[in-house]
């Protein structure tokens, strides 16, 4: 893999996130200016509006980008993200003809502020870590009925709520709900006690589907990946989860990375989906690596300065791929549209520190984890902030997602006391 260098010397470092090789998508405003699409390069952003005004940018009749959002770029298809990605990568490589005027269309990340990078149409979340599911299972319904018959067999998942979806940097405040601890007699109304992330990648569907879709055709439609923390309120969701699966204990928040990180920036990070246990049916097998070399961690930085990274882990550990789970969904004729967005499910490995949930990392919070300065927790408290970061390696070069970041405010008074 080579590093392609860039007249933005901060993305030629092997280190940088935002290399010429990356070439993420997303959406910020400045002190000056409303929000618009722009690219990241380096520590910097190429403002995409300015540059398509300059005619160095040229995608179809009519502008593409005097909208703040990305989904007017994913209907065009993927010939028109080639194109795209060959035009900016023009602009921004090394002795580019475009330097002279490209460079007064540039922001420094450290004074923009970002913005959702699409209008999300709708949100599925799944199930897809083995892991995940065999330590979440034990705990719910004991080691025996840990797996459920069917996990093998297709990626589960649920509807999620589009409206719920926020930009990384959102505060995010602790839900009421009706719970009930296993001891007590009756549920009550309270605050959630067991507040929690889920460490996950987003699938971006970038074209719609016509009618039930191929693993490979899938892939094809989708445009890329961001990280995705799914706030989840445990005890909420233990109380509500039977039979129809997660509802209210899922709806307060699911947070992303400002930046789509597109398929072709990763494409030299495939892998292959681990050894199966079950043939799986003809219209989700696997065609291909569809799975991506991504590291991950979680950071959790407390009130009073303490601070811990609580996970380590790889996207390549899950079971189905996002093309598996898009193929999926489209087998009942459920229409997928562009800005549909897949959860993955929570990414956890098979060691204790690769746990990407509070609900596994403390084990039901019998086994409470530590931070450096002593401070414990089981779940999140008021205040605490998750920091999600990712990022495909090689010795030459780093495709980064940068970070997918939230703050837990405390509750406010009860809702219906007023
Ligand atoms: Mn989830």
């Amino acid at each position: 893999m080579r590093l392609l260098t860039s007249w933005v010397a901060s993305a030629n470092d092997p280190q940088s996130p935002f290399p010429l090789n990356n070439l993420p998508y997303g959406v910020f405003s400045t002190a000056d200016t409303d929000p618009r699409c722009g690219v990241a390069i380096g520590d910097m952003i190429l403002d995409l509006q300015a540059a398509e005004e300059a005619d160095m940018i040229k995608l179809d009749e009519g502008s593409i980008f005097d909208v703040p959002f990305w989904n007017e770029v994913m209907e065009l298809g993927p010939e028109a993200w080639k194109k795209l990605r060959k035009q900016i990568t023009a602009i921004l490589k090394n002795a580019s003809a475009h330097q002279g005027r490209a460079i007064d269309m540039l922001t420094p990340q450290s004074e923009a502020t970002m913005h959702l990078p699409f209008l999300v149409s709708e949100y599925t979340d799944f199930y897809a870590g083995r892991h995940h599911a065999t330590n979440v299972g034990t705990m719910f319904r004991g080691a025996e009925n840990a797996l459920p018959p069917n996990w093998l067999h297709i990626p589960i998942g649920y509807n999620g709520r589009a409206s719920s979806v926020v930009v990384s940097g959102t505060d995010i405040r602790r839900p009421w709900g009706q719970l009930k601890a296993p001891d007590a007699a009756q549920p009550e109304f309270a605050p959630c006690r067991r507040f929690d992330f889920e460490l996950e990648l987003g699938a971006v569907v970038g074209l719609p589907s016509d009618g039930p879709i191929t693993v490979q055709e899938a892939d094809d439609l989708i445009f890329g990946y961001v990280l995705l923390n799914d706030w989840s309120a445990r005890d909420i969701q233990a109380w509500e989860y039977q039979p129809l699966g997660p509802f209210q204990a899922k709806a307060t928040a699911t947070s992303i990375s400002p930046w789509i990180v597109t398929k072709a920036a990763l494409e030299p990070f495939r892998v292959d989906t681990p050894e199966r246990e079950f043939e799986l049916l003809d219209h989700l097998k696997d065609c291909g690596p569809m799975l991506y070399d991504i590291s991950l961690e979680v950071g959790l930085l407390s009130k009073s300065g303490g601070k811990k990274i609580i996970t380590e882990t790889n996207y390549k550990e899950m079971y189905y791929s996002s093309a598996q789970q898009l193929a999926h969904h489209t087998t009942s004729g459920c229409p997928m549209n562009p800005g549909d967005l897949l959860g993955s499910g929570t990414i956890s490995g098979a060691e204790p520190h690769q746990r990407g949930s509070m609900l596994e990392l403390s084990w039901g919070g019998k086994e409470p984890i530590e931070l450096d300065n002593g401070e414990t927790r089981s779940f999140l408290e008021d205040d605490d902030q998750i920091v999600m970061s990712g990022a495909a390696r090689s010795e030459t070069l780093t495709i980064g997602f940068g970070t997918c970041v939230g703050r837990v405010l405390p509750a406010l008074e009860n809702p219906y006391e007023r």
